[in-house]
């Protein structure tokens, strides 16, 4: 009997997950991250922030990358963060790369689940947008005196989002060693629209929708607490005196006022800090 050849498993050690961070986010975003998921994937897990902290490098193992990048919310620091998880991911070697905010909770298993559905060796360009219609922008041409009108759909980052490697590799030549900013400065969107921008328009690869992804961009608490062992990543934002947050059962909200650490124990409830059930 001959078995039929399986296509090659995935496994979390194939994948390079990327948190972008930055210094006023270390004690409030990223000690959260590194107490819960960070520790179901603290080999595959990398936080690009923009100074050194010793505290947090020895809290991750080494896995605090200095991109040198400027401080601040603007387009310019937040694309050359983007264009090193990008630089260091195609010298890592991994078959996936996935990008996450650092106020994303990232379901290892279910990420590694999902990747595993898709081949590393195909263009895959794996996200959720935010808008209900592809993005609509007008790029000024230098030798003609009108402006071309292109629209394209991106992934929103704030969901975070994966590539294959054959996809890097073809963005390689255009996007790779920093050209990712000066791509950024030419469109003058923010990383994930640029990313859109490389990977729909330059490269045309479609978009996959992926709806377990989310952002803090969407109602968190319309998620079902039934359904979160199927969701991807998950968010939290405060805004205007309230709290977009998962409804979950677990912690008071005042101990866990994002719902990560219960979100955590709903996940893995023989975790370390879960109460004993
Ligand atoms: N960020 C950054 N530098 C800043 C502010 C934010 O690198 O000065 C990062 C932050 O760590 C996060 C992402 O950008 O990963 C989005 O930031 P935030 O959640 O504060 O804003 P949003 O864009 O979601 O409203
Ligand atoms: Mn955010």
């Amino acid at each position: 009997v001959t078995a039929t050849p399986q296509p090659p498993v995935t496994e979390l050690d194939d994948i390079f997950i990327s948190v972008k961070t930055t210094k006023n986010y270390h004690d409030t975003r990223l000690a959260l991250i590194i107490k819960t998921w960070f520790q179901l994937a603290r080999d595959q897990t990398w936080f690009f922030t923009d100074t050194d902290d010793h505290h947090y490098q020895e809290k991750t193992k080494g896995h605090l990358i200095n991109t040198k990048c400027s401080q601040g919310h603007f387009r310019k620091a937040l694309c050359c963060k983007m264009s090193a998880e990008l630089d260091v991911f195609l010298e890592s070697g991994k078959k996936w790369f996935c990008h996450f905010d650092d106020d994303n909770y990232v379901n290892v298993p279910r990420l590694v689940k999902l990747l595993d559905e898709y081949s590393p060796s195909v263009d895959w360009y794996l996200g959720k947008p935010s808008i209900s219609s592809p993005l609509e922008i007008h790029l000024d041409s230098k030798n003609t005196t009108t402006n071309k009108k292109i629209t394209f759909w991106f992934a929103t980052g704030g969901a975070g989002f994966c590539l294959s490697r054959a996809l890097t590799l073809k963005m390689l030549p255009i996007a790779g060693g920093g050209k990712f900013i000066s791509i950024g400065d030419k469109i003058r969107f923010p990383d994930d629209v640029t990313m859109g921008f490389i990977i729909e328009h330059l490269l045309k690869v479609p978009l996959t929708v992926v709806d377990n992804f989310h952002s803090h961009l969407e109602p968190m608490e319309f998620i079902r607490q039934d359904t979160f062992h199927d969701q991807v990543s998950f968010s939290y934002a405060h805004m205007k005196n309230q709290w977009n947050v998962i409804k979950v059962d677990g912690f008071d909200l005042k101990t866990d006022p994002k719902r990560f650490y219960s979100l955590h124990c709903q996940l893995f409830p023989y975790f370390s800090f879960c109460p004993p059930r």
